[in-house]
């Protein structure tokens, strides 16, 4: 398989035409040499319709074996009433799962041209760049016990157990330390060592692994209710922040939030390194979902999906300067006022999902 080969799983909704322009930055990095090959594949209610199954095993194969899979999004009504293991969402849980993905990166990056659909202060928000690196697969979504039990008084108890054994947090802590070594060298862990005994431990370990292995990158340690707070007071002072499943699912969307609409937000899931060529297992998606109230309008933005590619390139293929190309292609989109509905301010030119994809490829082009 060559080194820079990629699966395409457009999916439902506005998944096909984000993925569309995809393809068009793709072209245009392949018309400069950087040789990308891709397969494609349905995924969710698609290939429900087609398979039976959120995904093929075909489409599994093809997973394994690529360098990174970029992803659309799955689901929409028309699937609602599916049997539970073969809804839409089945698909992506299966993919995280066989592929091993623990770790997921949020960036939260406000573009100084949508500062102000920000719910702060635009001082407070422009040129924000920091990254969540959540763990994905442990923690008090997935522990044992789970489950409601009838206390037989009239009384039931629900009861989620949080677990964290020192080689997730280990793995986890050398993601956010990597991902640090590339960006402002500043990590800082947050979890509730106060309250909690999985807390104090992730505290031991992210600690050890930094004394042992990231001596050059600086670590910092926050209470994850500080870190919340944090995070709308004085956002810019964090680079990288680590944190669990739970805490990361939150902090995670109040970054988001930061920094305006649904429709800019890219992320990546990530799993071990291969222990031969070091490369890691690697889906790349937008956040948001299918958005069916306006697929197949053509009006939807692609630069989630865009930058979700861009992460590709920096993550999975080690081309920073390709990927800085087209974070500044997408900046300089924006500064020249082109919108998607989504953005679309009064005074700003309102385009389609091809039209913003068009414009990004013209302002790699001037770039370059
Ligand atoms: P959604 O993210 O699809 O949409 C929420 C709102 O944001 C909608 O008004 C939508 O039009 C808008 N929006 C989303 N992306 C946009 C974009 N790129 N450009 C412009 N506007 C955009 O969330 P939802 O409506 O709660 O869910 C719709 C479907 O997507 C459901 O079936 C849900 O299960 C699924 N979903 C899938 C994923 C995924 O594939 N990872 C994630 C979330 C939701």
């Amino acid at each position: 398989m060559p080194d820079r080969h990629l699966l395409l799983l457009p999916g439902d909704g506005i998944g096909p035409e984000i993925m569309a322009e995809v393809k068009g930055v793709i072209a245009w990095f392949n018309a400069g040499g950087a040789g990308f090959t891709f397969d494609e594949d349905l995924v969710g209610g698609a290939a429900y319709d087609a398979h039976g199954a959120a995904i093929s095993e075909a489409a599994m194969e093809k997973a394994h074996a690529a360098g990174a899979v970029i992803f659309g999004s799955v689901g929409g009504p028309k699937w609602d009433k599916v049997p539970y293991d073969v809804r839409p969402e089945a698909g992506l849980l299966r993919l995280r799962k066989d592929l091993g993905l623990f770790a997921n990166l949020r960036p939260a990056l406000c573009y100084a041209a949508l500062a102000d659909a920000s719910s702060l202060k635009r001082e407070l928000v422009e040129g924000l760049d920091i990254l969540i690196v959540r763990e994905l697969t442990g923690g008090v979504y997935f522990g044992a016990p789970k489950e409601i039990i009838d206390l037989g008084n009239g009384q039931k108890r629900g009861i989620d157990t949080q677990i964290y054994d020192t080689y997730e947090i280990e793995r986890i802590a050398r993601v956010a330390f990597d991902m640090a070594r590339t960006r402002r060298g500043l990590v800082t862990s947050m979890e509730k060592r106060n309250v909690m005994k999985s807390g104090l431990l992730w505290n031991e370990v992210v600690t050890a692994v930094h004394a042992a292995e990231y001596p050059d990158v600086k670590l910092e340690h926050m209470l994850a209710d500080a870190g919340g707070m944090q995070l709308v007071r004085q956002p810019k002072q964090f680079d990288v922040i680590v944190t669990d499943n739970l805490f990361g699912d939150m902090l995670s969307d109040v970054a988001a939030m930061l920094t305006g609409s649904l429709g800019m937000l890219p992320s990546a899931s990530l799993g071990a390194p291969n222990p031969v060529n070091g490369r890691r297992k690697a889906l790349y998606e937008p956040v948001h979902g299918s958005a069916p109230d306006i697929a197949g309008k053509g009006v939807a933005n692609p630069i989630a999906m865009i930058a979700s590619f861009g992460m590709a390139l920096r993550y999975s293929f080690g081309m920073t300067a390709e990927a800085d190309r087209l974070d500044r292609a997408i900046a300089a989109t924006l500064d020249a006022g082109t919108r998607t509905a989504d953005i679309w301010t009064e005074g700003k030119q309102r385009v389609s999902t091809a039209e913003m994809g068009a414009a990004v490829i013209a302002a790699l082009e001037k770039a370059a």
